[in-house]
């Protein structure tokens, strides 16, 4: 017989999501999923800077059981995604156990419970609490002199401000990743003129991204074995299965293909040999998250688009002061600086058995075993956590994964004695001792400067094969945790 289990799932963003739809196909209907904003949609909520694209491909980047046959081209733009997100949760009826406008500042373990407190005063008890919180959600606001005297406009990318017109206008982006590379290329012929201020030049993948026609969405929508088979095409899943191999040897082959290829890529599509030398990586492919994008080299060349590569000194009220002691005036300031990626749900206050807080145990770094749970904090479970994959490719089918692991604990839970099941201290040990070990082999440990790295300059990220993910995520070893 199931004890009626009551979870609090906390954000709405495509884990949480995940989590609501898959507890209801089992037939658990007590949660709540609390968002701290006022729709759901997490990343592609927070994120609506121009040209918001996301690079792996639309049909790869669904649930497994939502295909969606409607993408419009091979590479969906946010808003499409943000709509999926939205139209899946209501189709799957998860819709109604979104709790919005409610930030959960605390979680405490009492009496083999959770009590949960968000900061509008609303209280709950749970016995099992889902963290499905995200990773690139802190926004980083670079530490530049003088940024708070500019007399524009000046924003992060994950805060856009829509009132703000771009067209004809003198635009700044500082940031090199993924997000700062989608917004020159988007914005370059709209700027009067774009300043593309580069700290380190990014190795930049070419890629198409060509819409899909009416016939071949009809042909998606009425042959649902064509339609499975773009969710898991090989030509997208393969390589990134076989790319997650790769970067875990900084020595191996295929890295070193793929840097030819990024090189190639550069040579090819840069005319003006300074330029090009400008835009040249002094680092290993792969060493940050590869940039995949068509039309960046394209929209750098632009005639209205200049790359600044002098280091910036100061922000002035009318632009940015590079250390060459040019002033570039500028209207619009934008900071595609990236994000905190080891804050997870923090500062949220997480207490443990004993009043053991995570804060603590995360002092050094944070931490869970196999990026689930964490000794001491039983039925708190962790979706996208620390030591998470996160690389090129979706992290969809890692919240899955994660999701079927987790399945185990709630059916022991529910079907069985067991009350609260949370890792071994020694399981957590082992598990960061070969953890850390491994990770300072990889690509992303060969001396860039990345987001993956903690305070001690190791990848906080997942240091083995996808195959091996998704291997140990197929069911727990039981003798990794502690069942009481
Ligand atoms: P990011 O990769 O962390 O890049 C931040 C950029 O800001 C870097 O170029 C960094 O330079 C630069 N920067 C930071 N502080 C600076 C300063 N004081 N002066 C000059 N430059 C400064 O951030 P992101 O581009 O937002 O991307 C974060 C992650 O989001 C990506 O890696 C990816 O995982 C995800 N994302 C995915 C997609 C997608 O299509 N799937 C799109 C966007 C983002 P340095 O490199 O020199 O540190």
């Amino acid at each position: 017989m199931n004890r009626d289990i009551r979870f609090v799932i906390i954000g709405a963003g495509m884990a949480g999501i995940l989590a609501g739809i898959r507890l209801l196909d089992a037939g658990y209907a007590n949660f709540v999923i609390y968002e701290k904003a006022t729709s759901l949609g997490g990343t592609w909520r927070e994120n609506t800077y121009p040209g918001l694209t996301c690079d792996v491909p639309a049909h790869a980047y669904t649930y497994s059981f939502e295909p969606n046959p409607d993408w419009t081209s091979e590479m969906a733009s946010g808003p499409e995604i943000r709509d999926y997100f939205e139209r899946t949760a209501r189709k799957y009826g998860v819709y109604d156990h979104i709790a919005f406008d409610e930030d959960v500042i605390a979680c405490r373990y009492d009496d083999a419970q959770w009590q949960i407190e968000t900061a509008r005063g609303t209280r709950d008890t749970a016995d099992m609490v889902i963290a499905a919180t995200g990773i690139l959600h802190h926004p980083v606001y670079p530490d530049i002199d003088g940024l708070d005297t500019f007399a524009g406009a000046r924003f992060h990318s994950a805060r856009w401000d829509h009132s703000i017109p771009l067209d004809g206008q003198r635009i700044g982006v500082i940031g090199t990743g993924s997000t700062g590379v989608q917004i020159v290329a988007a914005l370059a012929s709209r700027a009067g003129k774009l300043i593309h201020f580069q700290r380190s030049a990014q190795w930049i993948f070419p890629g198409t991204n060509e819409p899909y026609t009416e016939e071949q969405k009809a042909a998606f929508r009425s042959d649902p074995a064509l339609l499975k088979h773009m969710q898991n095409d090989p030509a997208y899943v393969d390589v990134a299965w076989a790319w997650s191999e790769a970067v875990t040897d900084a020595n191996s082959a295929a890295l070193a293909e793929t840097e030819a290829y990024a090189l190639a890529n550069l040579e090819n599509s840069v005319t003006d040999p300074a330029l090009r030398e400008a835009l040249r990586p002094d680092h290993r492919a792969g060493c940050k998250r590869l940039v995949r994008s068509p039309d960046y080299y394209q929209a750098i060349q632009h005639p209205n688009a200049q790359l600044v590569t002098d280091a910036i000194v100061r922000v002035e009220p009318e632009g940015v002061r590079t250390a060459d002691g040019v002033l570039h005036e500028l209207d619009v300031l934008v900071l595609a600086t990236g994000f905190n990626a080891h804050q997870f749900m923090r500062p949220m206050n997480v207490t443990g058995r004993g009043g053991i807080a995570l804060n603590d145990v995360w002092e050094k770094r944070p931490t869970a075993y196999l990026s689930i749970s964490v000794p001491e904090f039983p039925n708190f479970y962790m979706l996208n956590g620390p030591t998470s994959p996160v690389g090129n490719f979706s992290l969809i089918d890692v919240v899955e994964r994660q999701w079927t692991y987790i399945e185990h604990f709630i059916a022991l839970i529910a079907e069985g004695p067991a009350r609260a099941i949370s890792a071994t201290p020694d399981a957590l040990a082992a598990y960061e001792r070969d953890r850390i070990a491994a990770a300072r082999g990889t690509i992303w440990a060969s001396g860039c400067n990345n987001w993956y790295l903690d305070s001690e300059g190791v990848p906080a990220t997942w240091p083995w094969s996808y195959r091996r993910f998704a291997d140990e995520m197929a069911a727990p070893k039981m003798d990794a945790y502690e069942v009481a």
